[in-house]
């Protein structure tokens, strides 16, 4: 079984393990994060497998950028893009990247402070 059939958000994607999925195209998918973190959290992911951030090349531009877009769409969704939200990356074991699946943190309905720890 190769990495990508093991990965937790792969299997999300293809609805082999449940998730509370909120948006989907042809691109992507956002989902609630299980363990919130705020009143708002949602995590927006690439259909397509990359383990993090640090494999993001020139290449896939307009891709992320599509999903800067979902954040933004879902913070209008959930009432949230004109009081302010944040939007977290995090990346490799120092960046408290937990899930090897890129995904991208849509965090909101509280203040949200910094540093973030
Ligand atoms: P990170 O620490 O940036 O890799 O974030 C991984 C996020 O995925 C955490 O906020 C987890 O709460 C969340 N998470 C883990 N498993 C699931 C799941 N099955 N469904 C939804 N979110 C999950
Ligand atoms: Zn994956």
């Amino acid at each position: 079984m190769g990495a990508m059939a093991e990965c937790l958000f792969c299997r999300i994607v293809v609805r082999e393990v449940p998730g509370r999925i909120v948006y989907e195209d042809e691109h992507c998918v956002a989902l609630e994060d299980i363990n919130p973190q705020a009143p708002v959290h949602i995590l927006v992911i690439p259909k397509r497998h990359m383990d993090s951030m640090a494999q993001v090349t020139a290449a896939d531009g307009e891709l992320m950028v599509h999903l800067l877009l979902i954040v933004n769409r879902m913070a209008k969704e959930k009432k949230i893009i004109d009081r302010g939200y944040r939007t977290v990356i995090n990346t490799g074991s120092a960046g408290g990247q937990s899930v090897y699946h890129l995904h991208l943190h849509l965090l909101g309905g509280r203040p949200m402070h910094w540093p973030p720890g």
